[in-house]
């Protein structure tokens, strides 16, 4: 479904990503982890057509993304939840979900995906009339991830979803990924947290310095002695 294929990228004279190579099969949910600045944001913001890689290629459905420009990829199906979530904190919670139904491709469906949307968060169902901004940061990371899903996507991309959030709270949102996933998509997370996104991706690639240093099935990864030592905290 994607494939991504030797890409570099640089800022400058700066190589923030080697050739890297990663492959996503569809309803799989695949994990790229690494530490701060490894370049897994910015591998992913090459997915989202926010960063021009300086090579290699970027496959979609066979298709290659780098010749489309990026307002495109939502109407092909890629919604992109960026880190820091990006959401509108004036405005409430349902026209924040209402605004990621603008995209042709979330055509006549919109007040469908509204119901789906609002059963994966009952969270959200509740608190519709809430402004954004006034929500805790794990509400308004759902409300992200909500309104990326109200354009329809195939292929959900998210940067960070854990970042700020408490354990608990993580649970959450990771459970309604899960979820999400169960209906089909295809998920390419990007996470400093590698415990609780091993615990649920399918399949998982660790990044060190603009690398991929290791790719296999999650559960693969998640006993391998190297990685425990480096990733898992020893334990
Ligand atoms: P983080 O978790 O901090 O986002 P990351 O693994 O996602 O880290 P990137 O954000 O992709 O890593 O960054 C990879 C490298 O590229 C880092 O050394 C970073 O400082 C550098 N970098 C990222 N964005 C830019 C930019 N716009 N200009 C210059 N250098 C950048």
């Amino acid at each position: 479904m994607l494939e991504i294929r030797d890409v570099t990228i640089t800022y400058g004279k700066h190589v923030a990503l080697d050739r890297a190579s990663l492959t996503a099969t569809q309803g799989r949910m695949v994990a790229i982890l690494g530490a701060n600045g490894a370049g897994k944001s910015s591998l992913l913001g090459a997915v989202g057509g926010r960063i021009r890689p300086a090579s290699g290629d970027i496959l979609y459905r066979g298709k290659s993304l780098l010749r489309l420009p990026s307002h495109r990829l939502v109407e092909e199906g890629i919604a992109l939840v960026p880190e820091g979530r990006g959401i509108f904190p004036a405005m409430t919670v349902a026209d924040n979900l209402a605004l990621g139904a603008l995209p042709a491709r979330a055509g006549q469906g919109a007040a469908a995906r509204m119901d789906e949307v609002l059963t994966l968060f009952p969270k959200l169902a509740q608190r519709r009339g809430q402004i954004a901004g006034t929500m805790s940061g794990g509400e308004q990371q759902m409300v992200a991830i909500g309104r990326a899903l109200m354009s329809n996507p195939d292929l959900l991309l998210l940067d960070e979803p854990s970042l700020g959030l408490a354990p608990i709270v993580v649970k959450e949102v990771f459970a309604a990924l899960a979820r999400i996933r169960a209906t089909g998509l295809t998920i390419l997370i990007v996470e400093q947290n590698a415990r609780a996104t091993l615990e649920l991706a399918d399949d998982a690639y660790l990044m060190e310095v603009g690398r991929i240093t290791k790719s296999g099935p999650a559960a693969d990864i998640k006993s391998d002695p190297a990685v425990i030592r480096a990733f898992l905290g020893g334990s």
